[in-house]
């Protein structure tokens, strides 16, 4: 192996992911700070008949970012950049495009856009992982309007096989190839189908080491939180003015206690809208969050206790989990867009861990996956003595373009079943969830808790209808299966 190569790698350094439960030792961890790094890294990989993977900040639940071999870690790779307007087709040039190196984390990455006055158009509800991380596996946040990483992008460069450097976009993609072909020497491929495989592929394709996105012009937001029964959500869900809410607010969520507490099942909502600076509210109180949650979601030593307390009494968990709801009320909150789509803290990185379920958007089965996870709850506790720890948050999205996408093609709700980690049979709830929302035709999130996919290939294939699409170009960018990994055979992706 080259000098260099050894100088910026380990041999066999233990790898886990944020929560730990995911931990592999691969023959070398790299840590490259360039293309030509990577380049030579995959080609070494390929000499040996080795396998190359990335991981980004480690924030997948499920096995997506564990490799055997070469793993990969891009935080060297960090640059954010205007993309020069030199080869760009004459429509794209007003665009707000940022060409973004791969291992940046979504914390940075919203710091240099807001000082080049311009935003990402939604984020998830933290921001801890890398741009590539969140865009691979398909990071969502909430909005009806509002993409998901994956159709925020618009092109990516990658190293394939044998070390070449591609450009890959759309087939009516942003770069002028006659332009291109003066100006840079990657392999450009203008191609939908290859695009939207790409785009969402867990690096089963290739290494990211540049994406270019379209942004937004810095906005600010206003925030309220409420609180209602389940019982008056119900029916608005069931009449269609939820959903009126939410196809006319600019970002709309909602969070609910599987448990009732003295019968009520509480809900707490979350409306947030797309203002002026101009119209920011008077008073200290109005520019920060609520200062209650904003204090227990990152101080970890009372994440800690609560997991102590709820493995001492779990029965209580319904009467804490009204508590963090009641306490995360506000009036208004109104901040930069980033700050205001920030939901959670600091102290969740560690404890939190959760398996998350797209389904078609609409009140009614809103209304049919809440009350299976209410009964879901009850027959955990009866038969299992197992109490879920956190409440349970309900997003929407637009369609998306990526072929793995599970919003594909359809307007999506996304309903999450979060727990404190380590808290008594945290992972046995998950598998039970798993299992009861997959039934109810949930389609897991792939950087959540999915092992149940493994035993369910057939429900995989049959809920991305255009998986066949994905495994041919899988197949055709790397046809010596550098890049495939256990996650995607387990996954039946092949
Ligand atoms: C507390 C918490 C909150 C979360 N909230 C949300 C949420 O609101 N919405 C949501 O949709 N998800 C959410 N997630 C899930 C999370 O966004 C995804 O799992 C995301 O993939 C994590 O990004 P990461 O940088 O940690 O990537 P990793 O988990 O490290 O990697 C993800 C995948 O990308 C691949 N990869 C990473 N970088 C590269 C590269 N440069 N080239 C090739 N392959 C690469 C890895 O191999 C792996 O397959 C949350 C996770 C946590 C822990």
């Amino acid at each position: 192996m080259e000098q260099r190569l050894k100088s910026i790698s380990k041999e066999r350094y233990t790898w886990h992911n944020a929560t730990s439960n995911v931990q592999v030792t691969p023959l070398r961890f790299f840590y490259p700070a360039n293309a030509k790094d990577i380049a030579d890294i995959v080609h070494d990989a390929e000499q040996r008949g080795l396998r190359v993977k990335a991981v980004g900040s480690g924030h997948s639940f499920s096995e997506a970012a564990a490799g055997k071999d070469y793993l990969l870690s891009m935080k060297k790779m960090g640059n954010v950049t205007l993309t020069p307007k030199s080869a760009l087709k004459e429509n794209h040039r007003q665009k707000h495009l940022v060409s973004i190196e791969a291992g940046i984390i979504l914390k940075v990455l919203n710091e240099k856009l807001d000082a080049l006055g311009l935003a990402l158009p939604n984020m998830g509800a933290v921001d801890f992982q890398t741009v590539s991380g969140a865009l691979l596996t398909g990071t969502h946040g909430t909005g009806m309007h509002q993409p998901a990483f994956p159709d925020m992008v618009r092109s990516m460069k990658l190293v394939g096989t044998g070390g070449e450097l591609l450009q890959i976009e759309p087939t009516d993609g942003m770069t002028d190839p006659a332009a291109h072909q003066q100006q840079s020497s990657l392999k450009l491929i203008q191609d939908d189908t290859i695009f939207h495989s790409t785009v969402l592929s867990f690096g089963a394709m290739g290494i990211l080491y540049e994406i270019t996105m379209e942004m937004k012009p810095s906005f600010w937001l206003k925030e309220k939180r409420y609180i209602r029964p389940w019982k008056e959500l119900r029916e608005d869900l069931l009449n269609g003015k939820f959903m009126d809410l939410v196809e006319n607010t600019d970002f709309v969520a909602f969070r609910v206690n599987p448990y009732p507490v003295k019968g009520v099942h509480t809900c707490a909502i979350v409306e947030q809208r797309i203002v002026s600076e101009a119209e920011k509210p008077k008073g200290f109180f109005a520019l920060r969050r609520n200062i209650i949650s904003d204090i227990f979601g990152n101080i970890e030593y009372l994440i800690e206790s609560t997991i102590r307390q709820m493995n001492r009494n779990p029965v209580n968990a319904g009467k804490t989990i009204n508590r963090a709801l009641n306490a995360t009320k506000d009036i208004s909150f109104f901040g930069k867009s980033f700050q205001v789509l920030y939901q959670s803290g600091l102290a969740v990185i560690r404890h939190g861990i959760s398996s998350e379920f797209a389904f078609d958007a609409g009140g009614a089965k809103i209304v049919e996956v809440l009350e299976h996870i209410f009964a879901q709850a009850d027959t955990n506790a009866e038969n299992g003595k197992l109490y879920q720890t956190a409440h349970v948050p309900v997003r929407f999205v637009p369609p998306s373009k990526a072929f793995l996408s599970s919003a594909y093609k359809r307007k999506t709700m996304y309903i999450d079943v979060p727990l404190l980690h380590n808290t008594i049979g945290d992972f046995e709830i998950l598998e039970r969830y798993q299992e009861m929302m997959i039934s109810l035709g949930g389609v897991p999130h792939w950087g959540k808790v999915n092992n149940k996919l493994y035993e369910r290939n057939d429900f995989v294939k049959s809920q991305f209808k255009d998986w066949k699409l994905w495994s041919d170009v899988r197949k055709k960018l790397d046809p010596k299966g550098t890049f495939l990994n256990d996650f995607v055979v387990k996954m039946g992706l092949i």
